[in-house]
């Protein structure tokens, strides 16, 4: 581990190394546009294009890419060599117009209806401000990626806009605190990854993994996360080198991953790195979830980052953990020491709460999806309803400031915001509630909702855009008031007032929650078929248009393009799951039942009492009829349903029934004869 320091960041073409590498003039000049945020002039490209392929040549690169993440969720990339020909020879050659621009072909990448389809054209560009990296002997560079008419085709791009918006708007409220050194404010964010690791082996066994990602069929086995022996537990062998490996790979590319523990499910694992912009967090975390199924092949496992491959067991989330950081140094979330910064600190929250109240929506929105619909609302996982976690002790300052009384017997002339009043918050007094979908954690907030194969851009979108918008509205009023403190004070007053409802620190996944939510006028959509439809509310169709964010066609492409991926993925789920069950499932059955009534004649025609098999055969016989029928009913279905609405109301009950009837019929069968390894072999199937 002494190499971690010359390891780190050693194929990424960081600032460090265009430092080493460029001249100074450029260095400098290339430094300048990125803090002004203009656009690179041709000159400066060639210069740091030339300097990037030397240097990544002499790293074992052969091709460069463009690097860009459309609206899959996944990264795309389209490999050119840098091979030019040069008399009856080749040279090696990277222009700075091939590092600015490129055109891959798009027209297979889902546009939403953004782009026509004779309009193959799609333009990515250079995004400088996430370094180039080599992955697999190949020169990546980060890239946003847009249609001929300029609208946004990609996560990058609105996620960029946001990060603008909300540095806009941070920057006028901390100059109403005097904080006028402060240039830029940037969203960080850290994002937690879980997943599982199975035996590829037994992977490679399931059509339901291989397809799907998540198993379709299997009856519980004897043992599952019961005993809760898993969570924190020792690593196995291979698992600690497969997660050696992937900490390597992974600080060689200048992921700053940290931390690796067992989850709470068996074969459950999670990575988290260390925050920074939400733009690279973005970038690392889609490199994080490559990674993991690459190294996991070469360690014979497969990564299964599904929300839920396996019922019965938890399945994989995403925490969201962000915050605002000034490029002074300062977290614009931490309580921080003097009284000042108490003000400003109870601002950006009061901010923070506000916008999650008015767009409760939009936060649920952006982690719909098939894969979450069975997390969200399941006992593992927060709840579908929206809430804000704060702790009891900022939850009692809040409602002091709110009934304009004392805190803890505080005098009440101390009340005042601008009075050094707030304690430090130990992480471990804000960080005991596990069930609450959006908690203050101490200095940053933490959107626990997400799904483990989520881009983290869309939620980051989300936040970003509904808080700056909040503060402009608060930077709108409070540039105009006479008297600054009370101006404040009202403002933080009634923005509790007005939005406390969002505040709960109880137990999200109790019941009684529903119900008091529900009192609240919180919203609750148990399906992403009920939220998505609500993405171009007007309401969300001016908001992201104020800010620059999205227009409103880029909006509806992304609503589109989500409700058609809801319906394509359930299609999927039921195709193969008729498949498995007309292939492999119903022949199995039917096979051992008629082995069973075979050895039961066999066994009547010399006298013996056959009443064991005659009964299992029977037993076995109506399920199988059971199977069939639930195969029929889901083909109709199928047949019947066109929205996302029908998905959820016709076929994934069908699915369901189905599941049901060949999970009863699974534990009746030898093992041998069941044609799939079954959910003991696979959950414990990483066992050295
Ligand atoms: P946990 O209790 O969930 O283990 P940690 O404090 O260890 O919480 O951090 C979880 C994640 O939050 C890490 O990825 C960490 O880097 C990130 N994090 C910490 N501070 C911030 C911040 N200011 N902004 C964004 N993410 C942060
Ligand atoms: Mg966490």
């Amino acid at each position: 581990m002494d190499r971690l320091p010359e390891l780190f960041g050693s194929k990424v073409f960081s600032d460090s190394v265009m430092q080493k590498r460029l001249p100074h003039d450029t260095y400098k000049a290339f430094k300048r546009t990125l803090a002004e945020g203009h656009a690179l002039t041709r000159e400066l490209a060639d210069i740091v294009a030339s300097s990037m392929k030397d240097w990544a040549i002499e790293q074992g690169a052969t091709h460069f890419t463009h690097w860009f993440q459309p609206m899959t969720g996944i990264t795309a990339e389209k490999h050119e060599s840098f091979i030019a020909p040069l008399g009856d020879g080749v040279i090696m050659e990277f222009s700075g117009k091939e590092l600015i621009i490129g055109e891959p072909d798009a027209s297979s990448f889902p546009s939403g209806g953004l782009r026509a389809t004779f309009e193959a054209r799609g333009y990515t560009a250079w995004d400088p401000t996430s370094y180039a990296f080599i992955k697999d002997d190949t020169l990546c560079i980060p890239t946003a990626f847009c249609a001929y008419t300029g609208e946004a085709l990609d996560k990058k791009t609105p996620l960029l806009k946001s990060m603008e918006a909300l540095n806009t708007q941070a920057l006028r409220i901390l100059r109403l605190f005097g904080k006028t050194d402060v240039k830029r404010v940037t969203a960080t964010v850290g994002a937690e990854q879980e997943y599982f690791l199975i035996d590829q082996e037994v992977f490679r066994r399931r059509p339901d993994l291989i397809y799907t990602g998540r198993t379709l069929f299997g009856a519980r086995p004897p043992k599952g996360q019961d005993l809760d022996d898993h969570y924190f537990g020792v690593l196995k062998p291979r698992v600690a080198a497969f997660m050696k490996e992937l900490d390597e790979e992974l600080w060689k590319l200048g992921v700053l991953a940290k931390t690796e523990h067992n989850e709470a499910a068996p074969a459950q694992h999670e990575l988290a790195p260390i925050f920074c912009s939400a733009n690279i967090a973005t970038d690392h975390n889609q490199l994080t979830m490559e990674l993991m199924k690459k190294i996991a092949a070469r360690h014979g496992m497969a990564c299964l980052l599904h929300e839920k491959p396996f019922e019965g067991v938890n399945g994989s989330g995403k925490h969201d953990n962000w915050s605002m950081s000034t490029d002074t140094g300062l977290n614009l979330l931490e309580p921080g020491a003097s009284p000042v910064d108490n003000a400003q600190f109870l601002l950006f929250l009061c901010a923070v709460l506000r916008a999650a109240d008015l767009h409760q929506d939009l936060l649920r929105i952006s982690v719909a999806s098939a894969g979450n619909d069975h997390r969200l609302g399941g006992h593992e996982a927060p709840p579908a309803i929206v809430s804000m976690f704060l702790g009891d002790e900022l939850t009692a300052i809040l409602s002091a400031l709110e009934a304009e009384d004392a805190y803890n017997g505080a005098p009440r002339a101390e009340m005042n915001i601008g009075v050094n009043f707030m304690p430090r918050f130990p992480k471990d007094t804000t960080d005991r509630n596990r069930t609450s979908p959006f908690a203050f954690t101490g200095n940053k907030f933490e959107f626990r909702m997400l799904g483990s194969s989520f881009s983290v851009a869309g939620p980051n979108i989300m936040l970003n855009t509904m808080v700056a918008d909040v503060l402009m509205e608060f930077a709108d009023e409070l540039e105009k008031a006479r008297n600054f403190t009370g101006a404040l004070n009202t403002l933080i007053r009634d923005t509790i007032r007005n939005h406390k409802r969002l505040i709960f620190n109880g137990n999200n996944y109790a019941p009684e929650w529903t119900q008091e939510a529900q009192r609240r006028g919180l919203i609750n959509w148990p399906s992403a078929a009920d939220a998505l439809p609500h993405l171009c509310d007007e309401k969300n169709v001016a908001l992201f248009e104020r800010h620059g964010v999205f227009t409103p066609a880029e909006l509806k492409s992304r609503q589109e393009i989500y409700l058609d991926n809801y319906v394509k993925v359930i299609n999927i789920e039921a195709l193969t799951m008729l498949d498995m069950v007309s292939r492999d499932i119903l022949p199995g059955i039917l096979n051992y039942s008629a082995k069973l009534g075979s050895d039961a004649q066999i066994k009547n025609s010399i006298g013996v009492d056959s009443a064991l098999e005659t009964g299992l055969c029977r037993q076995l016989s109506l399920l199988a009829r059971q199977v069939q029928d639930g195969a029929q009913a889901l083909r109709q279905a199928l047949d019947q349903s066109h929205t996302a609405r029908q998905y959820r109301d016709n076929v994934c009950p069908a699915m369901d029934v189905l599941r049901q009837a060949v999970d009863s019929a699974e534990p009746l069968v030898p093992t041998k004869l069941w044609p799939y390894p079954n959910y003991g072999s696979l959950l414990f199937s990483v066992r050295e």
